[in-house]
């Protein structure tokens, strides 16, 4: 055992592979539960595109929690392992005809809607099939996320949601459609977010639009804030757990619910990231002229992140206790950009050995690629080793 690793366990599995630690997934998801229950009103819903896993998203779904679905695959990827349609919300700027036509058969909590012409599309589609959609508008607010620009959504310039300009005009024209009903407001401002206050600069302009609202008489039934909790990538041991209490708070103490409105959230990363690891097995260590190179027989196929946004993930060579060494550690993908690490101290690397490309558990194997004919890793749960 190293770094809490069954490791006599993965000599007998074929390389590359995820695994999930499903011991820090529970105690994740039990203490989100703990702090929202001492908030009236919080509803969580996971957002399926961090991990969609069919075994890490049952674990998700026994512990009770509703989801948020990008797509008609997430909608039927959450309605097998057993997440009621009423907890399923559905946010997408490009919601297909089918995918739509999913939901209402279904009767999904609600969707999120990022346009106007995307409200007309449902409103036809509900009243072809003779239902009514409920719909939360998606809000761009305007708010800037201290993260990487690639991940941000809630900036006017990004593609996300309905402008607060637009806001209530669009509102206006759901009151006028028959098959669809106003239900609440939606944001989401990004991901990977650790300062809390860009989550209070959100609470703050909720509270702005809300009071406009009112002005004209318009009440919400639910405001949706999105997720976008970060984690620790680089103290994935120390700090396997988010701050879940600093979250709730800050809005808890700062966004003013009104009677009755439900205050719902959309966490991917926060939830998963932290209890899965790509194990990847070493297969040369080549001297260059300045650095010398791990190969290993993980590529961003396997995990995109680094090359895709350049993300920071800890690597651990979980074979060795040898003295450290300095290695660039790469992939066999015919790309530059195919680099997990550069400049990382591993303890001596040998082929063979191991390694374990830590808090991958969230947008890792969900975005793998077959690119150069590859194969999808495998995913493996503590339960299955
Ligand atoms: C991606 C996404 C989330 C989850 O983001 P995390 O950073 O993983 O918590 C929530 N809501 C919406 C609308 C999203 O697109």
């Amino acid at each position: 055992m190293k770094g809490h690793f069954p490791i006599d366990k993965f000599q007998e599995i074929e390389t590359p592979f995820y695994y999930y630690d499903t011991q820090l997934l529970r105690d994740t998801l039990r203490s989100i539960q703990k702090e929202v229950s001492k908030h009236e009103g919080f509803v969580v819903h996971y957002a399926v595109k961090a991990n969609a896993n069919p075994k890490v998203l049952n674990i998700i779904a026994q512990a009770g929690f509703g989801a948020d679905c990008v797509s008609g695959g997430e909608i039927r990827a959450s309605l097998a392992v057993g997440i009621p349609a009423s907890k399923i919300v559905y946010a997408g700027v490009g919601k297909a005809d089918w995918e739509i036509q999913l939901g209402l058969s279904k009767n999904i909590f609600c969707f999120n809607v990022e346009s106007l012409a995307e409200l007309e599309v449902i409103n036809e589609l509900a009243g072809k099939m003779d239902k009514t959609a409920r719909v939360a508008f998606r809000i761009n607010p305007d708010v800037g996320a201290h993260t990487h620009a690639n991940i941000t959504t809630g900036l006017a310039e990004n593609k996300f949601g309905i402008t607060m300009h637009d806001m209530e005009s669009v509102i206006e024209a759901a009151f006028a459609m028959q098959h669809v009903k106003f239900v609440g407001l939606h944001f989401h401002i990004g991901s990977q977010i650790l300062n809390m206050d860009d989550f209070a600069a959100l609470c703050n302009r909720v509270n702005d639009l809300q009071r406009q609202l009112e002005r004209k008489r318009i009440f919400v039934e639910h405001i949706n804030v999105g997720g976008g909790l970060g984690v620790d990538y680089h103290h994935p041991n120390r700090l396997s757990i988010p701050d879940f209490k600093a979250y709730f708070d800050t809005y808890a103490r700062l966004l003013q619910l009104r009677p009755g409105q439900t205050l719902h959230f959309e966490l991917g990363r926060a939830i998963v990231a932290q209890c899965g690891s790509l194990i990847t097995r070493t297969l040369y260590v080549k001297q260059g002229t300045a650095k010398q190179f791990a190969i290993v027989d993980a590529g961003f196929t396997d995990l995109i992140r680094p090359a895709l946004y350049q993300a920071f993930h800890k690597i651990e060579n979980i074979s060795s206790d040898g003295p450290t060494a300095t290695y660039d550690v790469v992939g066999p993908i015919c790309e530059s950009t195919d680099v997990f690490g550069k400049s990382v101290d591993l303890n001596t690397t040998r082929r063979g050995d191991l390694i374990a490309i830590r808090s991958a558990g969230a947008y890792g194997e969900i975005m793998a690629s077959q690119y150069n004919c590859r194969r999808l890793p495998v995913g493996y749960i503590t339960e299955d080793l």
